[in-house]
């Protein structure tokens, strides 16, 4: 494994750089071999008061909200700047979470894509004008941002996610306090020099990570604070809805997931597969909306086993940083145990584990939290395992005969993030994708298809409100109903 020296970071509060006011701080080592990764402070509750004060000062100098082109630039600059630092951000990105270098510059190379997406639509922000109700007054419908916008993120892709809340958040003219996880606190950091570098103004764009139930609480609850973005688990994100409930903060939620994906027997096989493969063990199976249902036709369920298993045969799980690795370790000592608990949970269930199922040992793994590609086949709807985010690189396959059965499948868990089929028949895939209680719907592919900046959030538990796209930016504006008498 490469080593390389751990970087202590501070606090971005206000335009400043600042150590938590009472110098405690917390190390970050790489999942994959326990070396150093970041030294990152833990904020104070005066520290998250400084940080929203900064944001609210920023906000009510009313200078942001109204240059849509300046924010249209700084986004664009620091697209530039992450652009000219790739080959530093991806690898710090591997190192923080474990995520294969290729998958960590798609990672960024996305961040980049959605700011620039943003970057665009500051300029078109757009109310609308009600004049055909009577010749002497005319209606005025304003969009304004909503203020200041606390951002809570999760490790597992903290930097597409980033990308999606601040650059809405911008895009709109609202000022941010950001909570990244704890885990990946040196990227976040990162990004936030970047925007300073890029000319983001003071108090626009703060950062402060801390422990969630301490900092992430208050943040929630905080009176200076006008909304909500989290993304994160069902459980946590209950748990926001309840505390912002004080004064009534906008709140939108990006929850977890249990996605189906559903194969018809006249579908591509091959692309079926390979999709199949992507759809859940990319990140390791933590990703929200990973396909960790694979529904099967009845009739070709031998056929794609077989070559799926002999495709996970040939994967490499290793050092993230080596160009050979396909899959690295969990983020953390706890998400590994969870996952080796869902395997037991699996068995004792019934579900015949036809694929790995063990912590990867030797000396290449002693030191990370390593796992294998898990498989459970002959997998019935209600199990546990069929249920339940497991949120590693498990994969649950089960059988169906016909579309409404399949559909019913797909609908039968509490959550509603994506779904996908596969078939070359333009009905049967109509009918999925309308039949289907999810935000997304893939078809004929997974993860999407090269059309970026799409609406996304949950069904069901979720999530409520949704990211990326109009509908993205729409979640950081208010409505102003404007009724002017010209008679
Ligand atoms: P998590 O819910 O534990 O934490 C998410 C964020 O919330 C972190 O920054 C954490 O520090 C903070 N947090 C935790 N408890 C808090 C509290 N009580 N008050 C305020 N903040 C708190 O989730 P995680 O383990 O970091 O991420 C994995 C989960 O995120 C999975 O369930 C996954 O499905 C979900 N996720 C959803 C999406 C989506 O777009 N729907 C995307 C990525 C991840």
């Amino acid at each position: 494994m490469v080593q390389v020296k751990a970087k202590r970071y501070h606090l971005f509060i206000n335009g400043e750089w600042r150590p938590a006011s009472d110098g405690e701080t917390t190390e970050r080592l790489n999942p994959a071999d326990q070396s150093p990764v970041a030294v990152l402070p833990m904020a104070t509750e005066s520290d998250l008061d400084a940080a929203v004060d900064a944001a609210r000062n920023a906000f009510d100098d009313g200078a942001w909200a109204t240059s849509a082109k300046r924010r249209a630039r700084v986004m664009l600059s620091a697209v530039a700047k992450i652009r000219s630092e790739m080959d530093a951000l991806a690898p710090l990105l591997s190192r923080e979470v474990g995520k294969p270098l290729p998958e960590a510059r798609i990672e960024v190379l996305s961040m980049m894509n959605t700011f620039e997406a943003f970057a665009g639509m500051a300029d078109n922000v757009h109310g609308r004008a009600v004049s055909n109700a009577t010749p002497d007054a005319l209606g005025l419908v304003l969009k304004e941002p909503v203020g200041v916008a606390g951002l809570i993120i999760p490790w597992n892709w903290p930097l597409a996610l980033l990308s999606w809340k601040l650059g809405a958040a911008l895009a709109a003219g609202c000022t941010t306090v950001i909570k990244p996880s704890i885990h990946t606190g040196a990227t976040t950091y990162e990004v936030a020099r970047i925007f300073q570098e890029a000319g983001v103004p003071a108090g626009v764009v703060n950062v402060i990570s801390g422990r969630s139930s301490d900092i992430g609480e208050k943040l929630v609850t905080h009176e200076g604070v006008d909304k909500i973005s989290f993304t994160g688990s069902t459980a946590t994100g209950r748990r926001i809805m309840e505390l912002a409930a004080g004064n009534v903060k906008r709140v939108s939620l990006e929850l977890g997931g249990k996605s189906p994906n559903v194969v018809f027997a006249d579908a591509d096989i091959d692309a079926a597969v390979a999709g199949a493969q992507g759809a859940v063990f990319l990140n390791c199976g933590q990703t929200c909306h990973a396909g960790t249902r694979l529904l099967l036709q009845r009739r070709i369920h031998d056929e794609v086993m077989t070559r799926l298993l002999a495709l996970i045969d040939g994967m490499t799980v290793g050092d993230p940083l080596e160009a050979s690795t396909n899959m690295g370790p969990l983020v953390s000592e706890e998400q590994l145990r969870t996952v080796e608990g869902y395997v037991e949970v699996g068995k004792k269930e019934g579900a015949r584990l036809v694929k790995g199922g063990n912590r990867l040992t030797g000396a290449a793994y002693d030191e990370g939290f390593f796992m294998e590609p898990t498989v459970f086949d002959g997998v019935e709807s209600g199990m546990r395992i069929a249920q339940e985010e497991i949120f590693g690189p498990v994969l649950t396959v089960m059988t169906f005969d016909d579309l409404d059965e399949a559909v019913a499948i797909a609908n039968g868990t509490v959550y509603g993030l994506a779904a996908a089929v596969w078939s070359r028949d333009l009905r049967t895939t109509m009918r999925f994708a309308r039949g289907v209680k999810a935000g997304t719907v893939f078809v004929n592919c997974y993860y999407g298809c090269g059309i970026g900046n799409m609406p996304f959030g949950g069904y069901k538990l979720s999530g409520v409100g949704r990211e990326q796209g109009e509908e993205g930016l729409e979640e950081f504006l208010d409505t102003k109903a404007v009724h002017i008498n010209h008679a």
